[in-house]
């Protein structure tokens, strides 16, 4: 399993901070840990962003660009860019020579 930076954002609140565990901050993972609602949330979560990254893909092929589906979807234009580079990497969308750049990884 890839090791994640114990400094980066939060899942629920997207703030960057330290993560307490299951990649939220102490502040999100405490409240839920406590009222017993941890699994639960987490569910959701993914459900939601499997949602999210399908409307987004689909977007996509549409030929929408990513401030167009933040929009849309009423998200941030952040959190599109994190679907579009989700997709990328799950190989359901092709890398853009730009985004290869940006990536710090070269054309093949
Ligand atoms: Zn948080």
């Amino acid at each position: 399993m890839r090791k994640l930076p114990r400094f980066r954002e939060c899942a629920r609140c997207e703030q960057t901070g330290l993560i307490e565990a299951r990649g939220l901050c102490r502040s999100c993972y405490q409240p839920l840990y406590r009222e017993g609602t941890l699994e639960d949330w987490l569910r959701e979560h993914e459900a939601r962003r499997i949602g999210r990254l399908d409307d987004v893909a689909e977007l996509l092929e549409r030929g929408l660009n990513q401030l167009e589906i933040a929009k849309r979807l009423e998200v941030t234009p952040r959190t599109i860019n994190r679907a579009v580079r989700t997709l990328r990497e799950e190989g359901r969308i092709p890398w853009t020579p730009r985004a290869l750049e940006r990536a710090g990884l070269t054309a093949a």
